[in-house]
């Protein structure tokens, strides 16, 4: 964009603090490596966690596998951006990986619960606050029944959790239906893209608009 001077106005480069919560089965992980894999403007924080390694998971790839010690000496030293105790672990967003791919121009997206989305919501006004759902509660719960690899009583906490967490999806600045996934995806990108154009998260090029004005 160019000034009366010929000189560029730029937009933000800072990358967005984007939040990805929803009910369990909403298929927030699926989503979320799509974002992932196939576009590069995104970088995935990984969460440091307390609780036990799954079959499979890798430290340093799902989580950073850490102790109780551990994990509270990190929030002593102001390490997290945010922190939840959910099912008895604690959970956290480390904050310098955030911070540097952020300054890099990375849209850097967090897959947390709604505890600590709304922490952030709360110490960072401008990030970028998405709820996913499937399109009806009776999708969720075939969603769920589906998987096959969870016991009744599994799906019940699941269940139990997601009429906790309907209360606040109003908080949310936005409701991503996953549907299909293709079109999940393209919906989140022009949600994000939407989001950043909002005045609030402008505020530098609306400061230079004003000074370019004030000289005129
Ligand atoms: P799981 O143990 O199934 O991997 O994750 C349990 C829940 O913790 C999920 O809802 C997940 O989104 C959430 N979670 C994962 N990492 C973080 C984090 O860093 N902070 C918070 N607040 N929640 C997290």
């Amino acid at each position: 964009m160019q000034n009366k001077f010929g000189k560029a106005i730029k937009m933000t480069n800072q990358g967005a603090l984007i939040i990805i919560s929803g009910f369990s089965g909403a298929g927030k992980g699926t989503l979320v490596n799509k974002l992932i894999s196939e576009h590069d403007r995104f970088a995935l924080s990984i969460s440091m966690t307390t609780r036990n390694p799954r079959e499979g998971e890798v430290n340093g790839r799902e989580y950073f596998f850490v102790s109780k010690e551990e994990f509270e000496k990190t929030i002593a030293e102001d390490g997290l951006l945010e922190h939840a105790c959910y099912v008895g672990n604690y959970y956290g967003t480390p904050k310098a990986y955030v911070k540097e791919q952020m300054q890099k121009g990375k849209d850097v997206i967090l897959e947390i619960e709604v505890q600590g989305a709304l922490q952030i919501k709360e110490k960072y006004p401008d990030a970028i606050l998405m709820f996913v759902t499937p399109p009806s509660i009776e999708e969720l719960n075939r969603r769920l029944h589906g998987r096959g690899t969870e016991s009744e009583e599994v799906i019940e906490k699941r269940l139990t959790r997601a009429k906790e967490e309907v209360h606040l999806i109003e908080k949310y600045d936005y409701i991503v239906v996953n549907d299909h996934l293709d079109s999940c995806v393209q919906n989140v990108i022009s949600y994000i893209d939407a989001a950043k154009m909002m005045p609030l998260r402008q505020v530098d090029f609306v400061e230079l608009l004003k000074e370019e004005l004030s000289k005129l």
